[in-house]
């Protein structure tokens, strides 16, 4: 039997897609995972019903932050009881219990046997362990990229398609009704795509105007991914609903309301709300659903059937699906008009944190010179002195007083607006938020804490422009080794993340003269019209290349397809236009550096470049000879360009 596989249904499969989220019962139980996958293979895939195509199991990893059989094992055992059938394993790869090296050994072994699609997630916060969060999950989406993106730049010409690579997905909530909670979400949401996650499952919500809303962000903004709707059979059968009610499962959110209602009901009235929402996410556009809360295999089926029935007519069911908080934000109206977003004026710490910064801490100021200079004079940039030791205590104490501090030595304040994500945050993450927020804003891990995703984001709509930059920022995972250090001597002599490379460089790897990758560019142009937008084998080995440069702190990103041209130059400029909106698009906002002996490769280049409503670096031109110096420099009237003169 051929084994189905989420990428390519999610690609290709013209049928709704259902996952099956399964986990084990108490005391590490193995048995309700077996007995569904039983009942499944006895009753076959003629059980699902038309239009509906059940790909995958997915295993969550210690949900809830609770000690659970981990899903490596899992997996070990369905292929070890031939459980499995025609169904993909999608595991779910958290950061709560794992350093990076761990993450990255989980992954290597996960595809050593096969795995394929995972869910990369930040994670719950244990419950009775401590929580690791060395990276979230953007940095393991990231960590996910790097890994592809080496076995494919590895590869011969001819065998990409072959190579192993993962399909990462990852989570989004838009169950949030604070405008700070609702926006990061779908700020993390695009951090996390532009990682490298090429799906999204929602979390659980009972609000479709949510859902819907989450539909309008991406068509808006033009983000093209496959939404997965994460259903959740919500049934007083288990004790799911008082939990999520009474916030004992951060970032799941049940109302009083619904609450009420689900103890009124039948647990038939509960299958049908199952049902309608199943109906609802594919009469939206999702791409398919997550179906969880469910280990007895009928029960599935029948939600799948009364689904199928239900059809488009999920409408009349409205009042059904829609539980909101008692205080909401909408990003849109009842008519689809966007709200607009508030204008709020800096806290008093806020203000303090820009003047601190701003009076020693900003190179565009004196005080960072002089301060700088203070330090070397008494010898505090030298680790072994007394001198820094002091300094260093002083920076400790206060700073803690001030913002939290965890004494990473790696200091992101200024990233964040001026609060720490590491002290201010129970998981202590590069990227904030999680999905544990309240629905009023509030840490689930810890309520008499405001979630400093809403902080971060209050301190960023107070400037012009801060937002956007919020948005697009993706911290790093901090230096380890740069722990209780001082993070502010770090800084200011360029030892921590912000440390500039002495030289220009430019990445030079996207070149058709070099006889590899020259050959994977013919592949990649003898695909046809649609090479550069369908996915191939030759375009993933491209966008590694972009990316990788990119990771590597590229400054500028050189394209050179003169070997092209040699027999006719208009390919070349075509294929110029191509590759700008490649590096654009995947480049990770580093600038595009025109190499050519063609102007009018040149010049296509350039205008393809600005050729957008985002926007981007100034590129460089190399070269501009002084023959053609008048031909190209009135460019620069219309296109900003740095350029490499030639004489
Ligand atoms: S403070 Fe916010 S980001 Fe941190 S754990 Fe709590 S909810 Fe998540």
């Amino acid at each position: 039997m051929e084994q189905k596989r989420l990428r390519q249904k999610l690609q290709t499969s013209k049928e709704f897609i259902i996952i099956a989220e399964l986990t084990g019962g108490p005391g590490y139980d193995f048995g309700p995972i077996e007995k569904f996958l039983s009942a499944y293979k006895k009753a076959g895939p003629s059980s699902i019903p038309a239009g509906f195509d059940f790909v995958g199991i997915t295993l969550p990893q210690n949900p809830g932050g609770v000690a659970n059989i981990d899903p490596s094992d899992v997996l070990a055992v369905v292929h070890q009881k031939d459980l499995l059938g025609d169904l993909d394993v999608i595991p779910h790869i958290s950061c709560k219990d794992n350093n990076s090296d761990s993450l990255t050994s989980t992954l290597v072994g996960y595809r050593q046997r096969g795995v394929e699609s995972v869910l990369a997630l930040t994670g719950d916060k244990p419950i009775t362990a401590q929580g690791v969060f060395e990276v979230e999950s953007v940095g393991l989406l990231s960590k996910i990229q790097k890994l592809n993106n080496d076995a494919l730049i590895k590869a011969k010409p001819g065998q990409l398609d072959k190579v192993k690579v993962f399909f990462a997905g990852t989570a989004v909530s838009p169950f949030k009704y604070t405008e700070p909670s609702l926006m990061q979400q779908y700020y993390k949401m695009e951090k996390k795509i532009a990682a490298g996650a090429e799906f999204l499952i929602t979390q659980v919500g009972w609000d479709w105007k949510k859902s819907v809303e989450l539909m309008q962000y991406l068509k808006d903004n033009r983000i093209d991914i496959p939404v997965i709707g994460n259903v959740y059979w919500l049934t007083t059968l288990t004790p799911a609903p008082r939990l999520m009610h009474d916030i004992k499962l951060p970032g799941c959110f049940v109302s009083d309301a619904l609450l009420a209602k689900l103890k009124s009901e039948t647990t038939a009235d509960h299958i049908e709300r199952a049902a309608q929402q199943v109906a609802m996410y594919k009469s939206i556009g999702a791409a398919g659903i997550d179906l969880g809360g469910v280990h007895q295999f009928d029960v599935f089926v029948k939600i799948l059937q009364r689904a199928a029935e239900i059809g488009d007519g999920w409408e009349r069911y409205k009042d059904n699906l829609c539980w909101p908080a008692e205080k909401t934000f909408y990003l849109y109206g009842d008519s689809g008009k966007r709200a607009e977003l508030s204008r709020p004026k800096k806290w008093f710490n806020e203000r303090f944190f820009d003047f601190a910064h701003r009076a020693i801490l900003d190179p565009k100021y004196p005080g960072f010179w002089a301060f700088r200079k203070c330090l070397q004079w008494v010898r505090a940039d030298r680790p072994r002195c007394w001198t820094y030791k002091t300094f260093n205590a002083i920076e400790k104490g206060f700073k803690y007083l001030a913002f939290e501090c965890q004494e990473c030595g790696d200091c992101y304040l200024p990233e964040n607006f001026g609060y720490c994500t590491i002290g201010g945050c129970e998981k202590g993450l590069d990227n904030v938020p999680c999905g544990d927020a309240t629905v009023t804003g509030y840490c689930g891990n810890n309520l008499d804490r405001l979630c400093v995703g809403e902080k971060t984001y209050h301190s960023a709509s107070t400037q012009a422009g801060g937002r956007e930059l919020l948005r697009r920022t993706l911290n790093k995972p901090r230096i380890p080794a740069l722990e209780h250090t001082s993070s502010i001597v770090n800084y200011l002599f360029g030892r921590d993340h912000t440390m500039k490379r002495p030289l220009i460089e430019i990445g030079e790897a996207i070149h058709a003269s070099i006889p590899k990758t020259g050959a994977i560019m013919r592949e990649l142009q003898a695909l046809g019209a649609d090479a550069y937008n369908k996915p191939s084998g030759p375009l993933k080995y491209i966008r590694a290349l972009i990316e990788s440069q990119a990771e590597d702190g590229a400054s500028y990103m050189a394209v050179n397809l003169d070997a092209f041209g040699e027999l006719d130059s208009q390919v070349s400029v075509e294929m110029m236009k191509h590759y700008t909106r490649l590096v654009r698009k995947w480049g990770k906002g580093v600038p595009i550096c025109f190499d050519s002996s063609n102007d009018e490769v040149l010049k296509a280049g350039l205008k393809e470049w600005y050729n957008t409503d985002e926007p981007v670096k100034t590129p460089l031109m190399n070269s501009i000879k002084v023959y053609t110096a008048d031909k190209m420099m009135p460019l620069k009237k219309e296109y900003d360009f740095s350029f490499i003169g030639l004489r």
